[in-house]
């Protein structure tokens, strides 16, 4: 599981109080051993080896070796016919409190403790500063192990009286049971952490592995593994896809590229899937490159005459957003392929705002000095508030097709459009809508005064032939 700079960098931390405190109590240990009798002696160096300093749990270390003594116990103890090994990791709500660290390590001791009182000894502190391993026992079905999952997940849930207010975080767990999941310790602990990166992948609080939770796994590494490559093995199983965008006068005046991947051993993957995940690796910089660049070379491949009053609409996604040399990588595009700047749009998210907004703007700046075009994306769907649309200079706003769908027969859902339009006008923008499929929807959108749609109504995504033949013959 990926954990990001800042993730590491706490747990380095940890990791170091960790040693801190443990030199700290082997001198403080030191100095009183000479008092204390033999057997003392041993039960605080064995707790000292054996516990984690901040939650006084046992380590992973012994939660493996009492696994292994359940699993294939060494003396006469009776093998258990059924237990589940539970990893439960807390939500953002933990590494969101901003809390001095001490009082960050009180707070996991509590949650410890908290588990502690559940479940009794059978609660471990993981290697990961903010993971728990569980043991369940006498449990037999997936159903009860969630139901006593779900409540270990609000014990941990409960307010913490705060020096100000009440603090209070979440947390998430996988679960693999013992045997229909696994019979080795191994198997074990790998079911359950692949279903905790699905209960956090998904926001679901507890999750039990299962065969599709498991091929989702296996097909996310089948996809990582590809994207990881990507820089070697080239873009021969990429592809682009184009839809118009149409106006009020039915002219197609220009055109998305959206793309598309024939995975090796998986077959077609929808960018909805493998994008996400390329943002994640990063192999979205190369994917974005391929793509910027493709997306200008075909449509400067056009005739002269017909290709003046087009542009050409790519994705940009908040990674490729983020580089550096971005606007460098534009201009050097526009150059190589001889477009002419305002023949391009590119396609931005809400989010990129949301992160840095001073430098998203400054950068956006830049973009627009070039000369090409800004669209905002997906408007709508986002959680940022509206005040920065005025500040940056989107050429169009387009509207996320959930607000298209269906328009036609509510009330409420004319009304938010009518205020999307109005607002899209009032900032000097054009109003695109997305995902127009129906009759009715594109009737109510030219009498409000849309300016552009896209959608099935007038064009699925098509391969570039098909979009040119397009162009030649017009929309009906
Ligand atoms: P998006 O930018 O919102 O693209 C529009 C999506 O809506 C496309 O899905 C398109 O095929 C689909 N669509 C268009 N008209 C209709 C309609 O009438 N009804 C319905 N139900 N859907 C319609 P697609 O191609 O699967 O792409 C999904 C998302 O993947 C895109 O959403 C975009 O965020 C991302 N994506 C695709 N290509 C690229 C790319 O080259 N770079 C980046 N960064 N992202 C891309
Ligand atoms: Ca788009
Ligand atoms: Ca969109």
């Amino acid at each position: 599981m990926s954990a990001s700079s800042d993730e590491i960098s706490e747990q380095l931390e940890v990791l170091t109080d960790r040693l801190d405190t443990a030199e700290q109590n082997i001198e403080g240990l030191r100095s009183d051993l000479e008092d204390r009798s033999l057997e003392e002696k041993v039960r605080e160096l064995e707790r000292l080896v054996n516990r984690d300093p901040n939650t006084d749990l046992p380590i992973m270390r012994q939660f493996y070796l009492q696994l292994q003594h359940m699993l294939e116990p060494d003396d006469d103890t009776p093998k258990p016919s059924h237990l589940a090994v539970g990893l439960l990791r807390l939500d953002n709500g933990y590494s969101r409190i901003r809390n001095t660290r001490d009082r960050n390590r009180v707070l996991l001791f509590k949650t410890g403790d908290r588990l502690r009182k559940a479940i009794g000894d059978n609660v471990y502190q993981s290697d990961r500063f903010d993971e728990f391993l569980v043991i369940l026992r006498g449990i037999v079905t997936a159903e009860e192990v969630v139901a006593t999952a779900l409540e270990l997940l609000e014990e941990v849930a409960q307010p913490h009286a705060g020096p100000a207010n009440d603090i209070s975080f979440g947390a998430y767990i996988g679960l693999a049971l013992y045997p229909d999941h696994g019979e080795s310790r191994e198997d074990l602990v790998r079911n359950a952490e692949i279903a905790l990166g699905n209960a956090v992948r998904t926001d679901s609080r507890a999750v039990v592995y299962n065969d599709t939770v498991g091929a989702a796994f296996r097909e996310r590494e089948q996809i990582e593994y590809e994207l990881r490559r990507i820089s070697r093995s080239g873009f021969e199983n990429f592809s682009l896809v184009f839809q118009p965008f149409v106006d009020q006068n039915n002219v197609i005046r220009g055109g998305e590229s959206l793309i598309r991947w024939n995975h090796p051993e998986i077959g077609p993957v929808s960018p909805g899937r493998f994008i996400p995940i390329a943002e994640e690796g990063g192999a979205i910089r190369f994917l974005g490159q391929w793509s910027l660049y493709q997306s200008c070379r075909h449509i400067r491949e056009l005739p002269d005459d017909k290709r003046a009053s087009l542009y050409i609409s790519v994705n940009l996604s908040p990674q490729q957003f983020k580089q550096p040399d971005l606007v460098d990588r534009i201009g050097g595009i526009l150059e190589s392929t001889d477009l002419e700047a305002n023949q391009l749009n590119l396609e931005v998210t809400e989010t990129i705002v949301m992160d840095e907004p001073e430098n998203a703007l400054a950068k956006m700046k830049d973009i627009k000095s070039l000369g090409v075009r800004l669209a905002l994306d997906d408007f709508g769907t986002g959680y940022s508030s509206l005040s920065y649309l005025g500040q940056f200079e989107f050429d169009t706003l387009k509207i996320d097709r959930s607000f298209v769908d269906r328009v036609d027969e509510s009330d409420s859902a004319q009304t938010l459009l009518r205020a999307m339009l109005s607002m899209a006008r009032a900032f000097g923008m054009k109003a695109l809508a997305e995902g127009v499929e129906r009759q009715e929807e594109l009737d109510f959108l030219w009498s409000e005064g849309c300016d552009l749609v896209q959608g099935y109504y007038f064009s699925k995504p098509l391969p570039w032939t098909e979009f040119v033949e397009l162009l030649e013959k017009g929309v009906p």
